[in-house]
């Protein structure tokens, strides 16, 4: 088994290409990580929401961190770490930002679903408020597991 970082160009590649990640954000020493649909272009990685705790924290402290994958086995993989900036994106200050999240994020199907659906085990459709954010990277490393030679 062999492991090797991954370069700037590298990691972003592998972000571009990503559709989920875990975003882990804290509060008063409490980590708090979930899984969210991702799109990433240009710095930035965009994400669709509902209003609950991962983003009432995130406006607390914005300072968060995302991490994606792709494994193909135990000795076949890559592994992204990207640190970066909570900034959401309200209507209308945003509108051109929130236009472009929602072009990224719908390549893929169903993009909005897992965060409506979640929602819908405890409140009604009318009293959901979605909303969407963008996390400015401001660092990513990598590595990349490979079968040794
Ligand atoms: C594959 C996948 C993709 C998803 N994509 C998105 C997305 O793009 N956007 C989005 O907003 N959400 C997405 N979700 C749902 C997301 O993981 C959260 O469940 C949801 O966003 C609610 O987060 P919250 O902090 O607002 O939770 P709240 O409803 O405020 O959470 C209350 C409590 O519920 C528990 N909880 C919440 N979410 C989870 C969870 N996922 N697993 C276990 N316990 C939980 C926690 O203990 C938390 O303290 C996705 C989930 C999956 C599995």
């Amino acid at each position: 088994m062999r492991i090797d970082e991954l370069n700037e160009t590298q990691c972003r590649e592998i972000l571009s290409r990503a559709s989920s990640a875990r975003l882990g954000c804290s509060l008063n020493d409490q980590p708090y990580v979930i899984p969210v649909g991702i799109a990433y272009e240009e710095d930035y990685i965009y994400v669709f929401s509902t209003m609950g705790q991962k983003i009432k924290w995130m406006r607390s402290n914005p300072k968060v961190c995302v991490q994606i994958d792709e494994i193909k086995s135990q000795s076949d993989w890559v592994s992204v770490i990207a640190n970066g900036e909570y900034q959401e994106l309200p209507e209308p200050q945003f509108e051109h930002e929130r236009a472009r999240a929602r072009t990224l994020l719908q390549k893929r199907h169903h993009w909005w679903l897992n965060a409506m659906a979640e929602r819908r085990i405890r409140l009604r459709d009318e009293e959901i408020k979605p909303l969407f954010f963008r996390i400015r990277v401001s660092s990513v490393t990598g590595l990349r597991g490979t079968e040794a030679e």
